[in-house]
């Protein structure tokens, strides 16, 4: 049985005191969500970390929203592993569209870091999805299945049940234009698939597929609904206390 699991992903939002001041809000709600078996956790900018991180309920999940996979050394402007765990920071993102959009990010640059997080005992979240283009050419299975195919390449069994994947068409994504349930069922599952070629029936069915795109308190439960949909990454309405809190009681 796959834990649910709420993920808010706070993007370029929030300076260090308003991060805090969330974290602050948040306690109760975490409580709530883990009482029912539901995962809980925010991703922050890398300098409001150590912020939520000190500040939040200890039961919640802080993500960072990047990481470099190399050790150390000459890779100015980026943040490594070793700095993310002295900070207790565990959880990563990865390959969110708008990282692959706007820096390059590539499916075989983010099997890089899965595997250096992996190496770490670390979580990585690992996301993928299809333009409108590639939407409207019917092409998005080929799309994602690609991208899950490079992002998982070399894994063994054990390290493949530990990522957590989010399939996030990048028409939803700030649109206020959700992908209906059935189409993301239909995406999410044809990812289990996927997986269940690459690594066998039981690991497909451990490892948790998150949807995101424009997922609200009012539809977070229609997801949450469908087999193979084991929670949301959310951005918007993740960043407000009260709309948090709504997404929490949606996936009760
Ligand atoms: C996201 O940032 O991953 C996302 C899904 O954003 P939004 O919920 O705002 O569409």
């Amino acid at each position: 049985m796959r834990k649910k699991l709420l993920l808010g992903n706070w993007k370029m939002n929030k300076t260090p005191s308003e991060a805090k001041a969330f974290a602050l809000a948040a306690g109760e709600m975490v409580d709530l969500a883990v009482e029912h078996g539901i995962d809980v956790g925010v991703a922050p900018t890398f300098v409001c970390l150590e912020a939520v991180k000190s500040n939040i309920n200890p039961k919640c999940i802080v993500a960072a929203q990047n990481v470099n996979e190399h050790e150390k050394g000459a890779y100015t402007g980026e943040i490594s592993i070793a700095m993310l765990k002295e900070i207790g920071i565990d959880w990563v993102i990865l390959g969110h569209s708008e990282r692959r959009e706007y820096n390059g990010e590539t499916s075989v640059a983010c099997n890089a870091k899965i595997k250096a997080l992996l190496a770490n005992d670390m979580t990585p979240v690992y996301c993928c999805g299809e333009s409108e283009k590639t939407f409207d050419e019917g092409k998005t299975k080929d799309f994602v299945r690609h991208q899950i195919e490079e992002g998982f390449a070399g894994l063994s069994q054990e390290e493949a049940a530990k990522v957590v994947v989010a399939y996030e068409p990048i028409w939803a994504i700030g649109t206020g234009k959700s992908a209906s349930k059935e189409i993301a069922e239909d995406t999410v599952g044809y990812i289990r698939l996927v997986l269940e070629g690459l690594f066998g029936g039981a690991i497909a069915e451990q490892i948790r597929i998150l949807y995101g795109g424009s997922v609200k308190p009012e539809n977070v439960s229609a997801y949450m609904s469908m087999p193979d949909i084991d929670g949301a990454l959310v951005g918007g309405a993740s960043l407000e206390p009260d709309s948090f809190l709504g997404l929490i009681k949606g996936m009760l």
